[in-house]
């Protein structure tokens, strides 16, 4: 498949996916806004244009929040080896939540294996950090008081403090946005 083909099909294949899925922020925005927001962030300001990136970062949320069982993951997972290939697959993975951990844990193991990614993954998980600040400044979600909003922040930071050294302008990019969203939430 070419470039155009393969990126082309990552989108019809994530907002299949994601069809009926809406962001947690209280303006309810599709959820396949999201990937295409990081798709676009890494490639039109970062300027990665590594294919197998891109469709890794279109595809990044499909394994994590469309599967309610072990046997769905599985063949999501085939599919997109199939489709996709095996290295689009593995930086997908890499940034993959494991859902049998508490939301606890996996926010903890998110700050103990960022620094271990691949450069890729990092680059990836940046780009993800960032719409997420963003996200949450522009629109939190409706539940969140004050100090969960600064302690979402906190967090996101603590995870970026293992992802940096792999593109400057995607680090510089978080920056403004963590700084962002603690002058609006302060
Ligand atoms: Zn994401």
């Amino acid at each position: 498949m070419d470039d155009i083909s393969l990126i082309l099909k990552a989108l019809e294949f994530a907002a299949g996916r994601h069809k009926s899925q809406f962001r947690k922020g209280s303006d309810r925005s599709p959820y396949i806004n999201h990937p295409i927001q990081v798709a676009n962030l890494l490639a039109n300001e970062a300027k990665e244009k590594d294919t197998a990136l891109i469709a890794a970062a279109i595809l990044h949320d499909v394994i994590e929040d469309t599967v309610n069982t072990k046997k769905q993951k599985k063949e999501l997972i085939e599919q997109i080896r199939e489709t996709f290939g095996d290295e689009v697959l593995s930086i997908t993975l890499e940034v993959t939540d494991d859902k049998s951990l508490s939301k606890k844990e996996r926010k903890r193991m998110q700050i103990v294996h960022a620094p271990k990614l691949s450069e890729k993954a990092k680059k990836l998980k940046l780009a993800d950090k960032t719409m997420n600040v963003n996200d949450i400044t522009a629109h939190p979600p409706v539940t969140w008081p004050l100090r969960r909003i600064k302690k979402y922040l906190d967090w996101s930071e603590k995870v970026v403090a293992g992802l940096r050294g792999v593109n400057k302008k995607l680090e510089d990019n978080f920056d403004e946005s963590l700084k962002a969203g603690r002058e609006k939430y302060k």
